[in-house]
């Protein structure tokens, strides 16, 4: 029988986690659904690598690392700024949110996620993608910005020095 596509791969997370598995591979950043619609164009790949573990307090773990380059559009002149994650994320897996809330907080330490039998690896791949991505990607060095500040080409005031002068012109 012919494999589903690896977009489609599901895994068993506790399952996983206790064999030690691996998965990793390189998708086109448009198969994400939600992250689609934050990308600039369908350029950019997203490389992951998904391991299954046990932490130092015995419980079973998904070890993630992800490594992408996508194009978004800057928030202030839309055009496209590349962005680049490197993200390693560790995660628990808890049998249900009751388990997760009962844990206390702590500022580092891998986050909880609730386990089930068919984990959708492309998801688990996108929601830490999207925790990395900046929240307002733009340019470091904006030409929106650059427009503005002082010590640019235009004059602060030419703008309204040409509007003034179109008002006297009627
Ligand atoms: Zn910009």
């Amino acid at each position: 029988m012919p494999q589903p596509p690896t977009r489609f791969l599901v895994i068993d997370g506790f399952e996983f986690a206790a064999a030690g598995a691996s998965v990793h591979g390189t998708w086109p950043a448009e198969v994400f659904p939600r992250l689609r619609g934050m990308l600039y164009d369908s350029q950019g790949s997203v490389e992951y690598d998904l391991r299954g573990s046990r932490d130092v307090h015995g419980r079973h773990g998904l070890d993630m690392r992800i490594r992408a380059a996508l194009r978004l559009a800057c928030r202030r002149c839309l055009e496209p700024v590349s962005v680049t994650v490197e993200e390693d994320v560790q995660l628990w897996l808890a049998r249900s949110q009751a388990e997760i809330d009962a844990m206390p907080l702590t500022a580092e330490g891998p986050d909880g996620i609730v386990a089930s039998k068919e984990m959708a690896v492309r998801d688990l791949v996108e929601d830490e993608l999207l925790l990395a991505l900046p929240y307002a990607p733009r340019h470091e060095d904006c030409p929106a910005d650059g427009a503005r500040s002082p010590g640019a080409r235009q004059s602060p005031f030419s703008g309204l020095r040409g509007m003034l002068r179109g008002r006297h012109r009627h």
